[in-house]
């Protein structure tokens, strides 16, 4: 089978190596689509801290079922599915504790262990999780960032009834306000200096807020009044937004820190604590997190077509980051298709 193997920086090949023998507990999976995200960007320029080379991307994946190992009984051959793409240790506390998303040894497929993009995939049969009939094999390979989204979310707790806050109008965040609202959120607000990424908010049925043309703190108090925001999830990762989110943050309200933040951020913890702020960590996600995406676009809740930008084919895996540098922020989300 073909695999696309990412030997340095900026450099992809192609390579033909065997299909994994199936062994007892795991199925094989023919990879439709791979969705490409910010991680993995970063990868392609050298700039993840915790990935080396060569690697093999890909972990927001949709695939068909193609072999069953010995005792799978949950899947049967044809079914759609995706891929947690964790490896874990299984004996550390937070493995132990129900939060293995947090293993203190995980390993992430196409970060530091092996991803999926390659024609057929081996995986065990518990990380693979059936998508519904009739999800289409776009749809799946959105499932993993919808993951992402609602395990956020999830994060904060129940979200019905509150006024919400989202910065960041990339992929995560108009998910992660999304999800806020599907779940029930009193309003929410989505900020993004990009105006094609606004205006795919707007598709997706967000208020939105350019604050280069209306500070964070003007645009709470037209959208919430006096109340504020309860909560504020920072999508982006830049110390200049957390410290923003702080700022105008209301007493009592949370704080998530969905984007992945690569330096040291200076925040004003006297007003954390005088303003009983709470700042709460999101990584990643788990089964239940996957099952609530799947739950939520059964039920027509999350627009995922405006996200979906590009469509590249598995021979031009470099092409897609190519492209990405190009488009800047027009690219969304971009699939690989492995038919191509
Ligand atoms: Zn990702
Ligand atoms: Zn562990």
């Amino acid at each position: 089978m073909k695999q696309a193997i990412m030997l340095e920086p900026g450099r992809i090949e192609y390579r033909d190596v065997p299909v994994p023998e199936v062994g007892p507990g795991q199925i094989e999976v023919k990879i439709r689509k791979i969705g490409v995200c910010g991680s993995d960007i970063h990868v392609w320029h050298g700039k993840h801290p915790y990935t080396s080379y060569p690697v093999v991307q890909g972990h927001e994946v949709s695939a068909v079922v193609t072999k069953l190992g010995e005792g799978v009984t949950e899947f049967k051959v044809g079914d759609l599915v995706t891929i947690q793409p964790q490896v874990v240790c299984g004996k550390c506390y937070p493995c132990t504790h129900g939060l293995y998303n947090d293993c203190e040894e995980l390993k992430v497929m196409g970060f530091q262990t092996t991803g999926m993009a390659s024609e057929y995939f081996v995986v065990d049969a518990v990380k693979a999780i059936k998508l519904p009939d009739g999800m289409s094999d776009e749809h799946g390979a959105m499932i993993e960032p919808l993951a992402v989204a609602c395990h956020a979310v999830r994060r904060f707790g129940d979200i019905a009834g509150k006024n919400v806050v989202v910065i960041g109008g990339g992929p995560i965040g108009n998910l992660v306000a999304q999800t806020a609202k599907a779940k029930g959120a009193a309003k929410v607000i989505i900020t993004e200096i990009s105006d094609y990424r606004l205006k795919v908010a707007e598709k997706c049925g967000l208020i939105t807020v350019n604050p280069t043309q209306t500070t964070l703190r003007d645009a709470i108090r037209s959208a919430f009044g006096s109340d504020g925001a309860d909560v504020i999830f920072e999508c982006i990762g830049s110390p200049k937004t957390l410290e923003e989110a702080v700022e105008v943050a209301r007493k009592g309200s949370d704080i998530i820190v969905v984007g992945v933040v690569p330096d040291l951020c200076p925040i004003n913890m006297g007003f954390v604590q005088d303003h009983e702020l709470r700042l709460i960590g999101s990584a990643m996600y788990r089964v239940e997190d996957y099952r609530e995406a799947i739950e939520l676009v059964g039920k027509g809740l999350i627009e995922f077509d405006a996200l979906i930008t590009h469509r590249v084919p598995f021979s031009d895996y470099a092409g897609a980051y190519r492209l990405i540098e190009e488009q800047k922020d027009k690219a969304m989300k971009v699939m690989i298709d492995m038919e191509k």
